[in-house]
This record gives structure tokens, C-alpha cells and sequence, in this order.
């Protein structure tokens, strides 16, 4: 058990590894815990209007996305939409396909394609720069005839850098190859304009924006056929079986209702600014890395790595004085290990291994950040003074 206050401040700056559900939302839930409890597959009393209630929050996440509303199809997760998508378009024979990756893509995507490739499938991982992007004439070179889908991440979880999603599609297109981009954390950080981007399936996950856990969604273009990965029921138009869950489709419809919303509120404008205060501050620091500093970001995510500092004691001495941050992915277990995504851009393990992740959202106050400066640069300059020459 890590050292707590008892007074303390509580401060989140985690918004990537989770949110918390906001009070529209939790407004929004409360009757499906209550009166509106039936199977929406009822046909009595119990189960009336609980289908529309499913439609009406398809169309406001379609809304937000810019498709149809039976484009998008209710999940689990955005884990599950992702392994949806790679399962699917590889069916049960992989022999003799390919499916183009990143090295940079959360755990969802490379376990999945780890697991298909013991079975047959043939991987390519695109390496990055030192920014963490792609380069496009490699994809471009990648592509075979048996190429079957390209799968990149649109914003990275523990960097927020944001991969050129359009040209991808272009060349995805331009040698007809289908194209999934795992968006978990690029929906309700950027806009997302699916009638300007040639996407064919897109991931994203309720409890990253602000719904609860236990709810994602998957776009399929119209058109395409995609094997379901749930038999049963047939409920989602019999490709993904299962009792629906209300209580998941309404948060994450209310999301999408605030995320439209923030489009022309200035949300993600404010958000960058305290984004952008919080980084001018840190830049004081001597002897500091920010991850893909000069290239598109999301305007919450901040990746810096102190020279000489571990992040694990960082992350610990910030927990103490009440400030949540993470040092790696949430979902990675060896914590000794260097992310897989700093690795692949070229950080040494040590440098690596002095990465926190600082990630912002809808509660994060200007005291916040100053704050959170304040006690960043105090521990740094303690933990560095521990040093032999310190
Ligand atoms: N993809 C990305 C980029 C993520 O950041 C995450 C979660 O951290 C996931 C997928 C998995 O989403 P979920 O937690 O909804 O399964």
C-alpha cells in the first residue's frame, strides 16, 4: 500500500487510463437501474420503448462521428471492437493473408495479432520516428496482393500523437485495402469526420469518455460485411449477440450528445490551454523529454520523461501529495519493462523508464495544473538531489 495524506488533495490527471462518469450521464442511466429495467427483446410492458432508447442513442453517437446510424454497432469495449474487426476480416483460414500493423498500438490490437499470427496470419509492424509516426511510403511499400487490412491506432494512449488517419486511408483505398483505426482515444479529444475520412472500421470505448465501463462501439461502413464475433440472440442486427447493455448504450449515446457539444464550446480549446500551461511549466525542468512534442497531439495527453528520475517514484511521491498520474499504460503489468510505444520510438531504457503520462479532462481546474507544476518540479529536483551526484 503507497503512502497516502490523510487531508489530501485528490487530483486525476489519468483521464486516459479511465474517466470518471459525469453527473448528465449518470442522470441519464439512473431510470435503466430503476423502473426501466426489462429485456429491450420484450414484447410486454417490461421491455416497451427500451429499443427506440437503444436507436436514439446509436443516432447521437453516429452524430458525432459523422455516419449512419446503423453504422455503428454496440460492444463490450473498445478491446472487444478491436478484436471484432481483426478476427473477422481474417476469418478462420489466416494462411495466406496479411494485415498491416504499427509497433506503436495499444495491447488490444498486438495480442489480438500476436494470437492470429501462432495461427498462420502474416504481420507486418510499421516502425516510427522519433515522433512517433508512421512513414506513409513504407506503408505504402508494405501492401502485398494478400494484404486484407491495415490497422492503426488514430491517437496514442500514452504519447496522444495523432497518425496522419486521412492519408492512411487514401492509401488504403488506392490499393483497396480494408482500413481499421483503434480511435479509443482520439473520440471526445479531437473531431472525428467519418464523411471526410476513408475509414472502414473505427473502435472506441464508453469509459474513456466519460460513460462507465463495460460499453464500446465499432463503425462498419455500409456496405462492408463483417462476420460477427458473438453468436446468439441476434440482437446489433445478429452481428453481435447479446442481451443489450441499457445502462452502457444510453451513457454512451449522453456522451456522445456533451461530445457534439464540445465541438463548438471551446472545450478543446480550453483543454489545450491548460495542456499547453502545464507543459510551458514542466519545460523549466532541466533535462526533460516530451514524447512527439513538435507533432499533432491530442490536447489532453502529456508524455514526459525526466532524466535520472525512475517514473515509478515520480508517480508514487505524486500519488502522496494526491495527484494521479501513470508512469507507462495502465494495462501494462512489468512495470520494469520500457513501454513497447517509447521503445519503438527510439527511447533508451533508461530514459524510457523515467516516462509519466499526465493526462487531462472535463475536471481538470487551472489550480489543478498549478499545482501539479509545482509539487512536479519539488520532486524532481528531491529525487534527482538522491542521486550520487545529485
Ligand atoms: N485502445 C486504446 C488506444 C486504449 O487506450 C484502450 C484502453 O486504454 C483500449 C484500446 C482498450 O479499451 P477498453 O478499456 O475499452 O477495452
Amino acid at each position: 500500500m503507497e503512502r497516502e495524506r490523510i487531508t489530501m488533495k485528490k487530483i486525476y490527471l489519468d483521464y486516459n487510463a479511465t474517466t470518471p462518469v459525469l453527473p448528465e450521464i449518470f442522470e441519464a442511466i439512473k431510470p435503466y437501474l430503476t423502473s426501466k429495467w426489462g429485456n429491450p427483446s420484450s414484447s410486454h410492458w417490461a421491455g416497451e420503448g427500451l429499443k427506440e432508447d437503444i436507436e436514439k442513442s446509436r443516432i447521437k453517437i453516429a452524430k458525432s462521428l459523422n455516419c449512419q446510424p446503423e453504422e455503428i454497432f454496440f460492444t463490450s469495449c473498445g478491446t472487444e471492437s478491436n478484436n471484432w474487426v481483426l478476427k473477422s476480416v481474417c476469418g478462420f483460414n489466416l494462411k495466406n493473408k496479411h494485415i498491416i500493423t504499427t509497433k506503436v498500438e495499444h495491447k488490444a490490437v498486438l495480442e489480438t495479432l500476436k494470437y492470429l499470427e501462432k495461427n498462420g496470419l502474416e504481420v507486418t509492424y510499421l516502425k516510427v520516428d522519433k515522433n512517433g509516426l508512421i512513414n506513409l511510403n513504407e506503408l505504402e511499400d508494405s501492401i502485398k496482393k494478400n494484404t486484407i487490412l491495415i490497422s492503426i491506432i488514430f491517437a496514442n494512449n500514452e504519447t496522444g500523437v495523432i497518425s496522419p488517419i486521412k492519408k492512411i486511408g487514401e492509401i488504403a483505398k488506392k490499393y483497396k485495402v480494408l482500413f481499421h483505426t483503434d480511435a479509443v482515444q482520439a473520440y471526445g479529444k479531437i473531431k472525428i469526420d467519418l464523411q471526410k475520412l476513408k475509414i472502414d472500421f473505427l473502435s472506441i470505448s464508453g469509459h474513456k469518455v466519460y460513460a462507465p465501463k463495460g460499453i464500446g462501439a465499432l463503425y462498419i461502413r455500409k456496405g462492408i460485411k463483417l462476420d460477427p464475433l458473438l453468436h446468439g440472440g441476434g440482437q446489433e442486427k445478429g452481428l453481435r449477440s447479446g442481451t443489450e447493455n441499457m445502462i452502457g448504450i444510453i451513457a454512451l449515446g449522453k456522451s456522445a450528445e456533451i461530445i457534439i457539444n464540445d465541438f463548438s464550446s471551446g472545450y478543446f480549446e480550453k483543454l489545450k490551454k491548460l495542456k499547453d500551461k502545464l507543459e510551458n511549466e514542466l519545460k523549466k525542468i532541466d533535462n526533460i523529454i516530451i514524447a512527439g512534442e513538435n507533432v499533432s497531439r491530442v490536447p489532453n495527453t502529456i508524455n514526459i520523461s525526466f532524466k535520472n528520475i525512475e517514473a515509478q517514484a515520480l508517480r508514487k511521491a505524486l500519488n502522496y501529495e494526491g495527484i494521479a498520474v501513470s508512469s507507462g499504460s495502465a494495462c501494462s503489468t512489468d512495470k520494469e519493462a520500457i513501454s513497447h510505444v517509447l521503445e519503438a520510438m527510439g527511447y533508451d531504457k533508461i530514459t524510457g523508464l523515467a516516462a509519466i503520462r499526465i493526462s487531462l479532462g472535463k475536471f481538470t481546474t487551472e489550480e489543478d495544473i498549478q499545482y501539479t507544476a509545482e509539487k512536479i518540479k519539488y520532486w524532481v529536483e528531491r529525487l534527482r538531489s538522491f542521486l550520487p551526484n545529485g
